[in-house]
């Protein structure tokens, strides 16, 4: 096993941190064993940002590290514990796999993941795992899964045809495989999902074909979303040959009517809708759930945690509620106010640190940046990530609470 200490060049110094989708995600809490990710899925966002520099390059973490904010946590920091410790003091679940897969192939060299896994065994601590890679079921990550009991591996495909796949995800396992590991996982009690994200459209197959492929592994939950297609010009999809034909998904993007949202071009709703509400549908008659992983159309999911379908599991009830998406669902039927989440548990202290420069509060306003101070700020500027404006049909009313916080009603209403 290769070791890597904290003053090892090119160590990766952050592995477990606080995702930028915190306001409207029940996962906030982001683990990787690894900065950068040799699978090089053609579409994949942390390709060209957030350290995943085109995946050339792959950083591993401090072994050590995740144990050391652990001991930390739960020993050392009596009287005023941080953000991430007060989550860990929560049981709040760590999504492993947030921006590089964990079982890519640099674990077998460096085997942090291993060494991540042993931690989190240690504590039983829920955790969500992602992952495109077979060596999940694999000696000792088998066992460790389920020692740790509390876990649930999400398995993501776009395609469950190999020939498909080769094409967007030419380095990671093949879907024939992946499928065979869910079933294994499965027949060792470990709680499987599956993730169709991306579902491409014209390249992806369709539901009456992914589905009973899935659903025969023994999954529980799918989760569903449309290509967010990264803008970046380098990437091959601007320009490919798949299945034998030229393809220029840009320009079929923008017959579609994409627009552009940040760094990608995202179809849409009314699009997306009647095929989110076909897959769903399909999935629910296989006897499993569905997520909506479409950010404006999560509330549709069938269970409350956003689109991972993690929170019908026990040991998973401590997921994050005070975020809009859970607002949002909350409030079906009904006016949407920042009061059905206020109550919600909620860690103190600033999570600035953890935000690009943009999006820092302290820096721009008397604010001391927590996660509340955020979600409140959110709720009533229509124009930042995950407001409640930003869900489909749901748009705002000139009404206040008397705390200050803006009313938002359902369009169909
Ligand atoms: S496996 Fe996940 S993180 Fe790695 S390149 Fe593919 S989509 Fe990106």
């Amino acid at each position: 096993m290769t070791s890597l200490t904290p003053t090892s060049p090119n160590i990766y110094t952050r592995p477990l941190t606080i995702t930028s989708q915190f306001s409207f995600c029940g996962l906030p809490l982001r683990l990787d064993s690894y900065a950068g990710c040799a699978f090089r899925c053609t579409y994949c966002f942390a390709r060209y940002r957030g350290g995943n520099n085109g995946g050339d390059f792959v950083r591993p973490a401090d072994s050590q590290s995740l144990k050391r904010v652990f001991d930390r946590a739960l020993h050392s920091e009596p009287e005023k514990p941080g953000v991430i410790a007060q989550f860990l003091r929560r049981r709040v679940p760590v999504h492993f796999g947030g921006m590089s897969d964990p079982f890519q192939p640099a674990e077998a060299r460096y085997h942090v993941t291993e060494s991540f896994l042993r931690v989190l065994a240690a504590h039983h601590y829920p955790t969500v795992i992602s992952t495109r890679g077979n060596m999940v079921a694999s000696q000792p990550y088998l066992d460790l899964l389920r020692e740790i009991g509390n876990v649930v591996v999400q398995f993501s495909f776009s395609s469950t045809r190999d020939q498909t796949a080769r094409l967007l995800e030419p380095f990671s396992t093949p879907p024939s495989e992946l499928l065979r590991v869910m079933g294994v996982l499965v027949r060792h009690g470990i709680r499987v999902t599956c993730r169709w994200q991306p579902y491409i459209p014209g390249v992806s197959e369709r539901a009456s074909e992914f589905l009973p492929r899935v659903a025969s592994t023994g999954c529980s939950h799918v989760g569903f979303e449309h290509l967010k297609l990264p803008v970046e010009r380098q990437n091959p999809l601007w320009d490919s040959l798949i299945h034998g034909v030229r393809r220029n998904l840009h320009n079929e993007y923008k017959q579609l009517g994409a627009k552009r949202d940040g760094r990608e071009y995202v179809l849409p709703v009314e699009y997306k809708l009647p095929r989110v509400l076909e897959v769903a549908s399909q999935v629910r008659k296989r006897d499993m759930t569905f997520g909506a992983a479409d950010n404006e159309l999560q509330f549709i999911s069938d269970t409350d945690c956003c689109c991972s379908g993690v929170d019908q599991f026990p040991g998973f009830e401590n997921w994050f509620k005070h975020q809009i998406a859970y607002a949002v669902r909350k409030c079906r039927g009904r006016a949407i106010t920042y009061d059905s989440i206020s109550r919600e548990w909620c860690p103190s202290g600033s999570i600035d640190r953890f935000l690009n420069g943009d999006s820092r509060l302290s820096a721009r306003c008397e604010s001391s940046g927590t996660v509340r101070d955020h979600i409140r700020q959110r709720w009533n500027n229509p124009e930042s990530p995950g407001n409640p404006a930003s869900f489909y049909s749901v748009r705002p009313t000139d009404k206040l609470t008397s705390t200050g916080q803006r009313i938002y009603c359902w369009n169909l209403e």
